[in-house]
């Protein structure tokens, strides 16, 4: 085993409300995070990231008993700190990850513990930061051990992609076209992101803006996680 496939992470923390009503919490290794919603996502139970940037991930399986009562099992899985990728770690998961849509097995660990994708390599140093943030998962198979971006380095590059923010778009003066009725000599809201994806109206108050942002983020961050599931790996 290399020294890369070696290094233990905490990719979460989890915490375990179970049908019974038990909870417990515990820590979870990168792998054993991503097996544990990549069968969330096949089984279908709802996963749902939290709308702040936290990149934190709730999972709930809701069942019935024999007398038809609703159970629910929520399991929440938050990173130990707050995902925040630089711009040259994002272009990092990013050459991974554009790898992985031809070569869903991952690029290869390489002697000096580096990462090796035909033309593109991370380099030791850079590997093992990655792998040490959960945000790249090595897992060892017969005769190779393979890298690819974990579901939390999913969520990171997602947090990236889609930065929101709330702007002032008017304040007295004419309005622009359509907003006329919001402006009563103050200020006007629209929410917009770094993906070029704005709010279709203005708004009265900043926190509507906001909110109808983190909608957006919320549901790229959705796409983010389903992308595989719907090509078929569980
Ligand atoms: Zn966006």
């Amino acid at each position: 085993m290399t020294l890369l496939a070696s290094l233990t992470t905490t990719a979460y923390q989890g915490r375990f409300a179970d049908f019974d009503g038990s909870v417990h919490e515990r820590e979870l290794s990168t792998g054993e995070a991503d097996a544990l919603i990549s069968s969330a996502l096949f089984d279908e139970d709802e996963v749902v990231p939290a709308t702040d940037r936290s990149g934190a991930l709730t999972l709930v399986r809701v069942i019935e008993d024999q007398e038809g009562r609703e159970l629910r099992r929520t399991v929440t899985l938050t990173p130990p700190r707050s995902p925040q990728l630089s711009g040259a770690q994002y272009a990092q998961l990013a050459d991974v990850r554009a790898w992985e849509e031809f070569h869903p097995e991952g690029g290869s660990v390489d002697a000096e513990g580096g990462v090796v994708m035909r033309f593109v390599r991370l380099s030791p140093t850079v590997a093992r930061r990655l792998v040490a943030r959960g945000w790249l998962l090595v897992t060892s198979g017969p005769g190779r051990e393979a890298v690819t971006v974990s579901y939390a380095g999913r969520v990171a590059m997602a947090l990236r992609e889609h930065r929101t923010q709330a702007t002032v778009v008017a304040s007295d003066g004419p309005a622009p076209g359509g907003l006329s009725e919001y402006l009563g000599g103050g200020h006007v809201f629209v929410g917009s992101c770094f993906c070029g994806w704005r709010t279709e109206v203005a708004f009265e108050s900043r926190s509507l803006a906001q909110g109808h942002a983190a909608t957006h983020r919320g549901e790229e961050l959705v796409r983010a996680l389903g992308w595989e599931v719907s090509e078929g790996v569980g």
